[in-house]
This record gives structure tokens, C-alpha cells and sequence, in this order.
């Protein structure tokens, strides 16, 4: 996913829209305005068309940010922590915190979601069957939404994690082998075989001719595919790291470079010599910020001499802080959320240690590779 704006924060939890997000608005109003109202419903003038499209694209927005919400509410309510709800090319994704702490937790999170698309599918449905009659507008707009609320629905009962119907699956399988590891592995390859099935059929679609659903199956697929293998890969590690605090994977005694160093020195005596691409910037004892790699790599070698370390100090924040006895998970969430691979370890004020993303990867890999499928923390 791109770069994404927060547009609102219903019950606490900040909805963001992704810039992939305006593609889908575009392909959706454009494929309803030129394929479906046409043939459906060929009383609409054009511009009706176009308008009611675009109210047809922000509708099937409204009807996933429901469908969202339902998961992430249920979720609250079992205690776990929803950080964003996000909207992206391929719908929408809550970001949980927490692994549900049991499977009865797992099943009612997942099914909450498919189960209001339901729902609001039922609604939709019930001037047609009434035979109320509505202005032909609201009429396409309203067959549009009974129709995506109901393929929200279907779709995402597909048994293949991390959709929701895997998540129920996983469910089961949890509740009957105790291993929410074994019943991860068993829907992730579900979710991985369903994502390559999906590839396969945008390959059909696109010698068939309909390349616009052609590529945006194949994209589907190729993203199934990937989510199913992150979301595996995301349980273990949070199951193996679990509780563990900071500490014990940080790098104690950190090297720090004062900042009236120069350039030149600083390269020589500091970058060449012990490789990080971080350092933290203390001046008699305290710590000031920080100096990265990227940060100086503008900079001719010729004047190097010219310049202190001083310029280059990104300062402080907290957001680039963490405290030895926080959770290592919070810690790797803040930065995927911060994009930093690095963050200084802060005890009252003092730097005690550098905490860098690929150590705790490193041990990661190291105890699946020796304990494999025994691995406990
Ligand atoms: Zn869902």
C-alpha cells in the first residue's frame, strides 16, 4: 500500500484512505457507467449514468467501511486493539494489534463483517421484492449496492485466509488442534492456492478479452497470495515474540558521536568503522537526537570538512523512542507505522541501547530454523 491520508476517526478508530483507493473509484464508476447501468438499466440518460455511478463507487465505499467497522467493533469488545481501518484498491483492512485470544474470538470477529454485508444486502433487496417503485436513479443505484453488498458477503466467506471465511475456518481448525500456528498454516495455504487460482483466471479473462476484470483479478490474486503468506509469517512472530520486552533484543552501549564532530571525521571514525547506519548524538552525557546514513549521503566527499554533525541531528522525538521494558511487538508496530528500522532505547531519560528491526528478525529466523514447528517463546 501507498501513502494514505486519515479522513475521520467514528468510535476512536482513524479511517484512512489509501491512494490506490482512487484507482478503484475511477475503474468502479467508469465499468458501472459504461458496462452495468447501460445494460441493466438503459432507461438513465447519460449523465444520470455518469452521476449515479459516482454515487455508486462512494456507496460500495460506505457499504466495506460498514462491513470494517462490524469486524472491528466485535473485536473491541473482545479486548483487542483496533489501530486504523483502511481502504485500499482491494477493499478494506482493519489493522488488529492483538491475535483474538481464543477461537470463539476469532470466529465472531470474522463473521461479523460478511454477516452485516448480509444484512444490508437484505435491505436493499426489499423495495424490488416489495415492488416499491423508486426514481430509475435510485432504482440502478440501489440493484447496484444489493449486488456488491451480496458478492462483499460471498466473497469474503471464500474458506481461504486472511479473508474472513479463512478466518472462520481457522476458527475451527484452532478450536479442534489448540494450535492457532497449525490452523494459520493450513487457511494461509488455502488463501495462498486461492490467490494463484485467482491469477489464473485473470490470465483466461485477459486471452478472453475483458482485460480490465482480467488485471484487476490477477492483482487480486497476486495480493491474496501475499497477505496469506505475511498474515503466517505475522502470527508466528507474534507468537514466538510475545511478551518479550525490548531489553532483550537491543543493542547495549551504543556508539555516539558528539555534534561538533565533523563530517569528515565522523565518516572516517564512525561510519567505516563500525557500519551502523544510525547513530544517537550526545553532547556530555545528554542525548540530543540522532543521526542517520541517508541524512549526510548528500553531501560531496570534498566537503565534508566544512560541515559538523550538528546540521544533520534529526532531534529527538518519542515516536523515534522506546523504553527497555515495552513490548517488542508494540515496538516493531511503531515501525512499520514510522517507516524507522531503528529506535533508540530511552531508560529516565538516559540512551541505554539501539533496537534494530533486523535483530529482532534475525533471532526470529534462528529459533524457527532450530525449534521449526516446536518454537515457543
Ligand atoms: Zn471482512
Amino acid at each position: 500500500m501507498g501513502p494514505a491520508v486519515t479522513i475521520g476517526r467514528p468510535f476512536g478508530i482513524p479511517v484512512r484512505l489509501d491512494a490506490s483507493w482512487l484507482i478503484a473509484v475511477v475503474l468502479i464508476s467508469w465499468s458501472l457507467a459504461a458496462g452495468f447501468f447501460p445494460e441493466a438499466h438503459p432507461a438513465l440518460d447519460a449523465s444520470a449514468r455518469w452521476a449515479t455511478a459516482l454515487a455508486g463507487a462512494l456507496g460500495l465505499f460506505l457499504s466495506i467501511l460498514l462491513h470494517e467497522f462490524a469486524h472491528a467493533l466485535v473485536a473491541r469488545r473482545y479486548g483487542l486493539r483496533v489501530a486504523s481501518v483502511t481502504l485500499f484498491v482491494f477493499g478494506g483492512v482493519g489493522d488488529l494489534r492483538d491475535e483474538p485470544p481464543t477461537p470463539a474470538a476469532e470466529f465472531w470477529i470474522a463473521v461479523a463483517g460478511p454477516a452485516l454485508s448480509a444484512l444490508l444486502a437484505l435491505l436493499l433487496a426489499i423495495p424490488f421484492v416489495a415492488g416499491i417503485a423508486l426514481f430509475p436513479a435510485a432504482t440502478a443505484l440501489m440493484h447496484w449496492l444489493l449486488l456488491a453488498n451480496t458478492l462483499l458477503a460471498a466473497f469474503n466467506m471464500l474458506p481461504a485466509f486472511p479473508l474472513d471465511g479463512g478466518r472462520v475456518l481457522r476458527s475451527f481448525v484452532w478450536r479442534a488442534t489448540g494450535s492457532l500456528r497449525r490452523a494459520t498454516r493450513v487457511t494461509a495455504a488455502m488463501g495462498r492456492g486461492l490467490g494463484l487460482c485467482l491469477m489464473v483466471f485473470g490470465g483466461l479473462q485477459f486471452l478472453a478479452g475483458a482485460w480490465v476484470g482480467a488485471l484487476w483479478c490477477f492483482f487480486l490474486g497476486a495480493w491474496l497470495r501475499q497477505a496469506a503468506a505475511g498474515s503466517y509469517e505475522q502470527t508466528l512472530l507474534r507468537e514466538l515474540l510475545r511478551g518479550e520486552p525490548v531489553r532483550a533484543f537491543m543493542k547495549r552501549d551504543p556508539v555516539t558521536v558528539a555534534p561538533d564532530v565533523t563530517l569528515g571525521a565522523f565518516v572516517r571514525n564512525y561510519v567505516y568503522r563500525h557500519r551502523f547506519k544510525m547513530f544517537p548524538v550526545e553532547e556530555k552525557g545528554r542525548l540530543l537526537g540522532f543521526v542517520t546514513l541517508a541524512g549526510v549521503a548528500g553531501i560531496p566527499p570534498g566537503d565534508w570538512e566544512g560541515h559538523r554533525v550538528a546540521e544533520f541531528l534529526t532531534p529527538l522525538t518519542d515516536e523515534a523512542c522506546v523504553e527497555p521494558d515495552a513490548d517488542v511487538l508494540d515496538a516493531i508496530a511503531r515501525m512499520s507505522r514510522t517507516g524507522r528500522s531503528r529506535l533508540l532505547v530511552r531508560e529516565d531519560g538516559r540512551l541505554v541501547g539501539i533496537l534494530a528491526l533486523k535483530d529482532v528478525l534475525r533471532f526470529f529466523a534462528l529459533k524457527v530454523e532450530l525449534e521449526g514447528e516446536a518454537a515457543r517463546p
